[in-house]
């Protein structure tokens, strides 16, 4: 193969490598965002689910005050009971103190359904809290790979400029400026594999005659139509694989 292609091949594997790596650390603010998001969110149920216990709490509180009004005026009805004088009196008294007594225990009744609730709600907290533990420790994890994989990426783009730097200067300077022309106006990829008599990335058909010349790889032939530098891989996809070959 020729020595300048080899190492056009190379250099643009370094290239789309670095792409990839920099799209990667690029998409980590926002994949820490989501995780803070997922916190929050976590918070948030357990804030809501004690809210819902207190409103309950406040709500049964209410009902209890309403019960003991409703015990001291039956037990006011049952004082005066004993002071009637007449029938009359009496009755009136005696439906007084029934509408009371049924009072009585429909608040009792509602106090105890409040009571079933609170330990509904209570088990309701419970559960958002220990929810929002697992998911803390889960969160703390998933941001420290973040934070690694970054450290890792940032260390691959920063050792993958320097590799750039050795096999640029290692390119003939024609070969280099064609690569460089190339990658500037074509979004970064100047060298392409030539496939099935179509260059892979336009998928313009190549004339015959140009295909057969690029399965030598001894020359620097250009696609026509993306003006891209097209090579053969007798394996197949060689760009784009990390190792290099
Ligand atoms: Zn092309």
């Amino acid at each position: 193969m020729l020595a300048d292609l080899d190492r056009m091949i190379q250099l643009q594997q370094l290239v789309n490598a670095a792409v990839e790596a920099q799209r990667a650390v690029d998409a980590i603010p926002d994949r820490i965002a989501a995780l803070d998001d997922r916190l929050n969110s976590g918070r948030e149920a357990v804030e809501q689910a004690k809210q819902r216990l207190d409103d309950a709490k406040q709500a049964r509180q209410a009902v209890e005050k309403e019960l003991a009004e409703v015990q001291s005026r039956l037990s006011r009805f049952r004082e005066q009971l004993m002071a009637v004088k007449t029938n009359k009196e009496y009755t009136a008294m005696q439906h007084e103190i029934a509408t009371a007594e049924s009072e009585v225990q429909r608040l009792e009744d509602a106090i105890l359904e409040h009571m079933l609730q609170a330990d509904e709600l209570t088990a309701g907290v419970d559960s958002a809290s220990a929810a929002l533990k697992g998911a803390e420790a889960e969160i703390a994890r998933e941001r420290g790979e973040l934070e690694s994989e970054r450290g890792t990426l940032e260390g691959q783009l920063k050792s993958s400029g320097e590799a750039r730097a050795s096999l640029s200067a290692s390119i003939s300077d024609p070969a280099r400026r064609l690569f460089e022309t190339i990658a500037d106006q074509r979004g970064g990829i100047a060298v392409v594999e030539a496939k099935d008599g179509h260059c892979s990335i336009c998928n313009v058909r190549l004339r015959p005659q140009m295909f057969n010349q690029i399965l030598k790889n001894d020359d620097l032939i250009q696609c026509e139509s993306c003006m891209r530098v097209l090579y053969h891989d007798p394996d197949g996809g060689r760009v784009g694989e990390t190792a290099a070959g």
